[in-house]
């Protein structure tokens, strides 16, 4: 008898903490605008308004990249750059990085924001770099991905753009704001954005979309008020945002 309580209790425990964690969310299906024409179409208006896309962070080299990166995070590029015009002159290599004062490189990121937690990043992964890569940082999203403070955006960041390997599309917030108001997907997790992009992008184009999306949201496509008079893909855009 004993034992039958316990597990009509272990039953109704179970069936509380589900109802706590609330109903399975299905995934979203496919976004209707992600058809292979109109995909082509707003690639070919992409290439139209933005042929010389690139990333906007300066660097010389993948590992400034990958530093620049962390330091991009809930910050701009213009004030990344400011900050970090100063900081390759004193940190040259992931050793210099790796083994600096905690307090002296939060002060000098410290206008990038979250200086703390960039710092632990930033030292985590130099560290990493010099203890397993040779100080060189490594070509495959897998081993990327082992570096502290690393996750997908920054992986696709630097192999993209520093090595010119497309392992994936970079979503970063214009990524996801623009995807979505392009209706190329339903999805709102970065991970899942990712996933959808990649199936209707060519992969030889995931490189250069990534670019070209950043600027067409950071120059036309605002989170407010976009300025849909001045876009070229307003004649293939139906999102709920437009403004014309
Ligand atoms: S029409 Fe407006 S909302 Fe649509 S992509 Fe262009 S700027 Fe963005």
């Amino acid at each position: 008898m004993a034992a039958k309580n316990k597990a009509v209790g272990g039953k109704k425990k179970a069936a509380k903490a589900k109802a706590r964690k609330g109903p399975v969310k299905k995934a979203a299906g496919p976004a209707a605008g992600a058809n292979p024409k109109r995909v082509a179409t707003i690639l070919a208006g992409l290439d139209a308004a933005y042929p010389d896309a690139d990333c906007e962070l300066k660097h010389e080299n993948a590992f400034q990249l990958l530093i620049a990166t962390i330091l991009s995070a809930q910050c701009t590029d213009v004030r990344v750059n400011q900050v970090t015009a100063e900081l390759y002159k004193k940190y040259k290599k992931p050793e210099d990085f790796a083994y600096a004062s905690p307090a002296e490189l939060e002060k000098e990121i410290r206008p990038t924001g979250f200086f703390r937690n960039k710092t632990k990043s930033i030292m985590g992964a130099s560290k990493a770099l010099v203890e397993k890569f040779g100080g060189v940082v490594p070509r495959t999203m897998e081993e990327i991905l082992t570096l502290p403070g690393v996750a997908r955006k920054t992986g696709n960041v630097v192999l993209g753009t520093a090595y010119g390997i497309p392992s994936g599309i970079v979503v970063d917030t214009h990524v996801m704001r623009l995807s979505q108001r392009l209706d190329l997907t339903r999805n709102t997790d970065p991970k899942k954005i990712e996933q959808d992009l990649m199936k209707v992008i060519p992969q030889d184009r995931w490189i250069k979309f990534s670019h070209q999306l950043i600027w067409h949201g950071r120059r036309v496509c605002a989170a407010r008020k976009p300025k849909c008079a001045a876009c070229n893909l307003e004649s293939i855009c139906y999102s709920k945002d437009k403004t014309v």
